[in-house]
């Protein structure tokens, strides 16, 4: 399999190349040549396979130049250890929860692939190689946790200090080993402006390996098409022929191109719907055809507060840019901070369902927009633990039992790393690590 840049389609790269340079020569992502159906055989068992299985079928024509059947079963295996169940709500409405990995989020699963490719192409051997990123959240803990340990590779993430919360920031400070992550005195675009400066500086390269674990990432993006594999196949164990419709919570879009990839495999889906909050560049798209990003809005469901979305060409280039063809297949609603509220707390209430914000945003564009006649499921993205101070508004009680079962209100375990908003800071630390 080879890789274009679906700006130009000039460049043509392997999987290791497109991994480690992140985005093209012409600064447009990149995505594979062709995308191949899996063959109706496959289908035909796909609700008797494992979660391994399916991810070792659904993988291997995307690595196989570069990677042999034995070590792609390892990384699997290391990569799919936790369960991704699907569960009935109610009626026709189901979820597919994928927070059961070490940091409670969707994103374990890319970053715990995305780690075990690079360990294992890293092209410089002389050198050594570090791989660099800037968080608000939820990223940065995934990534943390998804190379802890993994040879070969040092990882610094840069958060803002104060800026997140206690949770998400033991998350990547308990771990040692090869994990530095440094609270820098200043916002989340001072960390990026930080990162970006070391990217560019040629003299640091020399010496390092700075490398990104960005969204756009190809090696996150793969794996997530797994589990759209696994839930349907799922729902077909239970539900033989059925072709769900997937409603996925979305901020930059990854998560939901990787959906459409499997449907563009030969995935039976009925349609899909991306569910936003305010921050409504796509939906605002599909409605009008004009596409106009804007400033980001702070919302409940922050890891979704995202004004420009940086996988949206992948997605409508799957489409073949054409805004009627993505609209046959495509919707998208907006949920506000009071939905999301109110969401949280009715599905509680009446359905004994406990939703984080992210994917409160989920249920609710499925359940607007599903026919009597369809059966679907949502993906919920975050454990509602991540996120108790949201939950708090609506069910203080709940919050308060998440509190003590996951010590959640605990102090900082992992002591913490400082450092000025000061590239020079900054290049010292990878030079020295
Ligand atoms: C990152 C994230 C999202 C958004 O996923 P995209 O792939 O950026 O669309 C949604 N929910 C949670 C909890 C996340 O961490």
């Amino acid at each position: 399999m080879k890789y274009i840049s679906i700006g130009t389609k000039q460049q043509s790269v392997s999987l290791s190349e497109g991994i480690f340079k992140g985005l093209s020569d012409d600064g447009s992502l990149f995505m594979p040549e062709d995308i191949p159906h899996l063959g109706n055989d496959f289908y035909a068992s796909l609700s008797g396979f494992s979660l391994n299985e399916i991810a070792f079928s659904v993988l291997r024509p995307f690595v196989e130049e570069e990677t042999d059947d034995t070590t792609l079963w390892q990384m699997v295996e290391e990569t799919f250890s936790f369960p991704i169940p699907l569960v009935n709500i109610h009626d026709n409405i189901n979820v597919l929860e994928l927070f059961h990995g070490p940091t409670q989020a969707f994103k374990d699963v890319g970053a715990r692939f995305l780690s075990r490719l690079m360990s294992r192409l890293h092209p410089v051997r002389d050198k050594k190689m570090v791989v660099l990123t800037a968080t608000s959240g939820d990223t940065g803990g995934a990534v943390a946790h998804g190379f802890h340990k993994v040879p070969g590779i040092e990882v610094v993430v840069l958060y803002p200090k104060g800026k997140i919360s206690p949770y998400q920031e033991n998350q990547m400070t308990s771990l040692g080993y090869n994990i530095h992550a440094i609270a820098v005195e200043g916002t989340f675009d001072d960390c990026q402006r930080l990162v970006k400066q070391a990217f560019n500086d040629r003299e640091l390269r020399k010496d390092v390996a700075v490398t990104s674990a960005n969204s756009i990432n190809l090696g996150r993006l793969l794996p997530q098409m797994v589990y759209y594999f696994y839930g349907v196949a799922d729902i077909q164990r239970r539900l033989p022929g059925t072709e769900p419709v997937i409603c996925v919570p979305s901020g930059n879009f990854g998560n939901i191109t990787a959906a459409v990839m499997a449907y563009r495999m030969g995935l039976p889906v009925k349609r899909f719907i991306a569910a936003t909050n305010v921050n409504d560049v796509v939906p605002r798209f599909l409605k009008t055809g004009d596409y106009d990003p804007r400033d980001t809005i702070v919302t409940y469901a922050n890891a979704m507060d995202v004004g420009d979305p940086s996988n949206f060409p992948r997605l409508y280039y799957l489409f073949e840019n054409n805004l009627e063809q993505l609209r046959r297949m495509f919707s998208a609603d907006i949920i506000t901070n009071k939905e999301i509220l109110e969401t949280i707390q009715s599905v509680f209430q009446q359905h004994n369902y406990l939703l984080d914000p992210h994917s409160a945003t989920g249920y609710l564009g499925l359940t607007r927009e599903i026919k009597n006649d369809e059966v679907g499921f949502f993906v919920s993205t975050a454990h509602p633990v991540k996120f108790v101070e949201i939950i708090e508004k609506v069910l203080p009680g709940e919050a308060e039992r998440l509190k003590k079962e996951f010590g959640a209100d605990t102090a900082l375990q992992g002591g913490t790393e400082h450092m000025p908003v000061s590239y020079k800071s900054l290049k010292d630390k990878l030079i020295e690590l």
